[in-house]
């Protein structure tokens, strides 16, 4: 989609601190990071949520929750536990209507959440 932010980074239109890549996804840091890690990955092709990504695509939403558990293992977060969050319509958070796993972690995470 031309007028997608992410679509932009996906391409190299918008930069992005890009931190690991697969065939389907990317991953980049987060440009207002909330704990010590905060990595997005997306899915390269555009999909606005999880929802609609896993009625089309199963397999790349798998692709993305692989490359979100692989960020963790990168970034030395695997083993004190981190959290993956996909913010779903603008009431719970979404901002950007391309589909994004939060890779979040290096801190104490509360529950339930805010
Ligand atoms: O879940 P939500 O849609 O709110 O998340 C969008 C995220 O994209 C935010 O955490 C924001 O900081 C991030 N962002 C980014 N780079 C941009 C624009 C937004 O990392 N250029």
């Amino acid at each position: 989609m031309t007028d997608c932010l992410f679509c932009k980074i996906v391409s190299g239109d918008v930069p992005a601190k890009i931190v690991r890549e697969s065939a389907g996804t990317v991953a980049f840091r987060d440009i207002n990071p909330q704990a010590p890690t905060h990595v997005l990955v997306i899915p390269r092709e555009h999909h606005p949520t999880a929802g609609e990504l896993a009625a089309v695509d199963a397999g790349l939403l798998a692709e993305v929750v692989r490359e979100a558990h692989q960020v963790a293992v990168d970034e030395g977060i695997a083993e004190s536990g981190y959290r993956v969050v996909f913010n779903t319509g603008a009431q719970a958070g979404q901002t950007v209507f391309h589909v994004h796993a939060h890779v979040l972690g290096g801190r104490g995470l509360n529950w339930p959440p805010g």
